[in-house]
C-alpha cells in the first residue's frame, strides 16, 4: 500500500503564547516540495531547518521538543497531530521563536489553519511504515504495543487517581473527519499542585485557564469539559503528533496504556529500529509525572 504525498496550497499563519516558555511566536505553514518532509524553520535564526524526526527530539519533559545545534522548537505535538490528521507529508513550518503556540490547548485551531490553506496532492507517493510482527515497549505499568493491521487504529487507556479523570479508555479508528470531531478539540491538562514545581523548572510559564484544563485536588477549576473523557482523547491527540516523528505515515493497531511523550518516543525509536529506520537517538527513561499531557 502506498499513499499520495501531500502539502498545503498556500501560506497560512497563527500567533500565540507558548505553554511552557510563555513566549509569543508566529507559526507560518508554507507548501514544501515532495520528499522534503515536515520541517521546522527558525525564521528568527537565519532559517535554520530542523526536521520533524525522531532523530531530532531533544526533550520530552511534559511536551515534545525537536532541535538541532542547540536550537529547539518545543511543544510540537499538537500541531504535528493536525499535520498527520490532514495527511500532510511535506510542509515547512516557519516559527520565529522557541515554542509552538498553545492557542486553546487542542489541535482544533491547527486543523482550521490547514483547512484554510487547503491541501493538495503532490506528484509522488510514500509507503507507510507497517510492521509484520507485534512490537512493544513497557515501563512498569506503562506500555505501548502495535500489532499488524491494514489501517491505523489508536487505543489509549489512562488511570489518574483524580475524581475528574479516573480510568478512561478510547478506541480511535483513524480517519480525518473522525479526528476533527472526536480528537482534535480535546485540550491539554495540568494539575495546580504541579504548577509551582513546573514554573521553578522554567515550564508552564504560558499556561493559563485559557489554554488548558486546570485541575485542583477536587475537580476542574476552569469551566466544563468538551467531552466527558476529554483527557484520554487528548492522549490520542498527543500520540498521533508524536508518531509524526517517524517521518512517514504508519499503519497498525496501537494500544497505549498510561503512556506519555517519553514512552511515545521510546516506542517510535523501537519501531524505527525494528523496521530498519533511522533511529539513531538513544531511548529515554519514561517520566513519572504526566502533567501537561
Ligand atoms: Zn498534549
Amino acid at each position: 500500500m502506498i499513499v499520495q504525498r501531500k502539502t498545503i496550497n498556500a501560506n497560512v499563519s497563527i500567533t500565540g503564547i507558548g505553554l511552557h516558555s510563555g513566549i509569543y511566536t508566529k507559526v507560518e505553514l508554507h507548501p514544501a516540495a515532495a520528499g522534503s518532509g515536515i520541517t521546522f524553520v527558525r525564521a528568527d535564526l537565519h532559517g535554520l531547518r530542523i526536521p520533524a524526526l525522531q532523530a531530532s527530539t531533544t526533550a520530552l519533559d511534559y511536551a515534545t521538543t525537536v532541535g538541532k545545534d542547540d536550537v529547539a522548537v518545543g511543544t510540537v505535538e499538537h500541531l504535528l497531530s493536525a499535520v498527520m490528521a490532514c495527511g500532510l507529508t511535506d510542509v515547512d513550518i516557519h516559527i520565529d521563536g522557541p515554542e509552538v503556540p498553545i492557542i486553546d490547548g487542542s489541535a482544533l485551531p491547527f486543523m482550521h489553519l490547514i483547512d484554510a490553506a487547503g491541501v493538495r496532492a503532490l506528484d509522488a507517493t510514500v509507503a507507510p511504515l507497517r510492521i509484520t510482527e507485534p512490537i512493544e515497549v513497557v515501563h512498569g505499568e506503562k506500555s505501548i504495543r502495535i500489532v499488524p493491521s491494514n489501517r491505523l487504529i489508536l487505543k489509549y487507556r489512562i488511570d489518574f487517581p483524580h475524581p475528574s479523570i479516573g480510568k478512561q479508555s478510547f478506541h480511535f479508528d483513524f480517519e480525518h473527519d473522525n479526528f476533527l470531531r472526536k480528537i482534535a478539540p480535546a485540550r491539554t491538562f495540568g494539575f495546580m499542585r504541579d504548577v509551582e514545581k513546573l514554573r521553578a523548572a522554567g515550564l508552564a510559564r504560558g499556561g493559563s485557564v485559557e489554554n488548558c484544563i486546570v485541575l485542583d485536588d477536587s475537580g476542574i477549576v476552569n469551566g466544563t469539559l468538551r467531552f466527558r473523557d476529554e483527557f484520554v482523547r487528548h492522549k490520542i491527540l498527543d500520540l498521533l503528533g508524536d508518531l509524526a516523528l517517524i517521518g512517514r505515515p504508519i499503519i497498525g493497531e496501537i494500544t497505549a496504556t498510561r503512556a506519555g511523550h517519553a514512552l511515545h518516543s521510546q516506542f517510535v525509536a523501537k519501531l524505527l529500529e525494528a523496521t530498519n529506520g533511522l533511529a539513531d537517538h538513544e531511548s529515554r527513561e519514561a517520566g513519572s509525572i504526566e502533567s501537561f499531557a
